[in-house]
Formats: structure tokens, C-alpha cells, sequence
């Protein structure tokens, strides 16, 4: 019986993954994400079911359009099997309940927003404000079910999201003083808007912290060098990228990375 949850929430992941392929591809373009269907956009044939099947169309294909051989990107597949992972995990962790389904959609997210923000950037509304409305009507729907934790509830969910906006915004506006260029988009402030409504004031705090350093560390320390020895411009931090893997990490384990340090300074 476990079994067939473990095996029907990969299988519902991996037909979410196929959806959030077209969001990644078509929010950045403005595009809507339900008309037109998929085509191939060389000999622009419609991709058939059959070949829409997620991961398996893509090895039985070989990668390949099946109508001109146009190449299709290893990112599809990888996304459809990270949200199939996603959805497994939880599942795993919490058993078919809405606190799964919770986890399965703030991860699927969040992983839309890395790839997207990866690619472009940007950090299209459609994740942020979609993901924003559905965290808080979840942290009102957990009220009567009994079930939050690891999120938190509704007078928490609007406290996180304005804690999170807010302290990105602070950490953007000093790092372009700093930097003397733009280092923070919009976008950002939406995210952690976004994610401060799943963990709450505190861990948003955290998420800020570990996410920038992380984005610091990874810019400063390797990209911006690398940069300047080619002579190029010195790119854009997508901090997207960093502050989405920090806030899964922190909603998971963020109370007890909290105590551990407490005891830590009271220890020393
Ligand atoms: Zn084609």
C-alpha cells in the first residue's frame, strides 16, 4: 500500500515536471503555459501523447525531435525526474496527506524558480505570486486539518513574507552600495516573500543569511574572478539560484541548525 503512494506520487511528480518544463520556457517569454500546445519549433509538428511522456518519450527519442531530429534539451528530462523526486520524498517523509502535498508543491516551486532564474535571470510571477496565494490558503487549510509544521500558520505565513521581502530588500540595497552596481532584481523580493509565507519570520531570516552568503561566496569567490581574467563584464548574481535551495534546507532542518547554534554559544 506504501508502495503504491511511493510509486503514484513519482508518477503525478513527473507529469507536474512536464508542466513546469513549459512554465520555465514560456513564463520568461511572456507566453501563456496552456495554448498553444508543445511543437517542435524547427519543422513545428505538435508533439504527440506519445512522445510527451515524461523522461521515457525523451530516452526513447534519443533526445531527438521525432520529425526533423532537432535536438531537445537534456533540461526537460532533468526536470521532469527532479519532480518526480520531489514528490517521492515527500510522500516518503509524510505519507499521503496535505502536508506532502504542501512540501511537493513548495518544492516544485522553488526548483521552477532556480532552473528559470538559471536561465534568464527572472523570476516570473506566475511561481511567486501562484506559490504566495497557495502557501497561505494551505497555512489556513492546516488550521482545521491540525497540520503545519514544518510550515507555519497564517499570522506567521504574512509576518514571513513581509520578513523575508524585507530583509532581502536591506541585503540588496547594501550590496549595491557596496558593489556600486545593480546586485539585486525585483525578483528576489518576491521570492522570499514567497518563501517567508512557508517558514515563517525566523527561518526567512536564515533562508536570507545562508542564500546570500552561499550567492557571496559562489560570485566573488569564483564567477566574478573568472570574469575579470576573461576581461568580461561582470555578470549578474541570480540569487533565485541560491535562496531556493537555502529555504528547502531551512524549512527541513532550520529549527535545529537554530538550537544546535544556541547551544553552540552557550557552550563556548
Ligand atoms: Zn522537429
Amino acid at each position: 500500500m506504501r508502495l503504491l503512494v511511493l510509486v503514484y506520487a513519482a508518477i503525478v511528480g513527473a507529469a507536474v515536471g512536464s508542466f513546469l518544463n513549459v512554465c520555465i520556457t514560456r513564463w520568461p517569454e511572456k507566453l501563456s503555459v496552456v495554448r498553444p500546445r508543445s511543437r517542435c519549433p524547427r519543422c513545428e509538428k505538435g508533439i504527440a501523447w506519445y512522445d510527451n511522456i515524461p523522461v521515457v518519450s525523451w530516452l526513447v527519442l534519443r533526445g531527438r525531435c521525432r520529425g526533423c531530429g532537432l535536438p531537445i534539451s537534456p533540461l526537460y528530462p532533468t526536470v521532469e525526474l527532479a519532480t518526480a523526486l520531489i514528490w517521492f520524498a515527500s510522500a516518503y517523509w509524510f505519507g499521503a496527506t496535505f502536508l506532502a502535498l504542501r512540501l511537493a508543491i513548495f518544492a516544485t516551486i522553488l526548483l521552477g524558480v532556480a532552473v528559470t532564474d538559471l536561465r534568464t535571470y527572472t523570476i516570473p510571477d506566475g511561481f511567486t505570486v501562484t506559490g504566495f496565494v497557495f502557501l497561505i490558503a494551505a497555512s489556513l487549510v492546516g488550521l482545521f486539518l491540525d497540520a503545519q509544521y514544518p510550515f507555519v500558520g497564517p499570522l506567521s505565513a504574512i509576518l514571513g513574507a513581509c520578513t523575508g521581502a524585507g530583509a532581502i530588500a536591506i541585503v540588496g540595497w547594501l550590496g549595491e552600495a557596496a558593489l556600486k552596481k545593480e546586485a539585486m532584481g525585483f525578483g528576489d523580493v518576491t521570492l522570499m516573500a514567497f518563501i517567508g509565507a512557508a517558514i515563517g519570520p525566523e527561518l526567512s531570516l536564515l533562508t536570507v543569511f545562508v542564500g546570500a552568503t552561499l550567492g557571496a561566496l559562489a560570485f566573488l569567490g569564483l564567477v566574478f574572478p573568472v570574469a575579470k581574467l576573461r576581461g568580461r563584464e561582470l555578470p549578474q548574481v541570480p540569487f533565485g539560484v541560491f535562496l531556493a535551495p537555502a529555504a528547502l534546507v531551512t524549512l527541513l532542518y532550520g529549527r535545529r541548525i537554530i538550537d544546535l547554534y544556541l547551544a553552540y554559544l552557550a557552550g563556548a
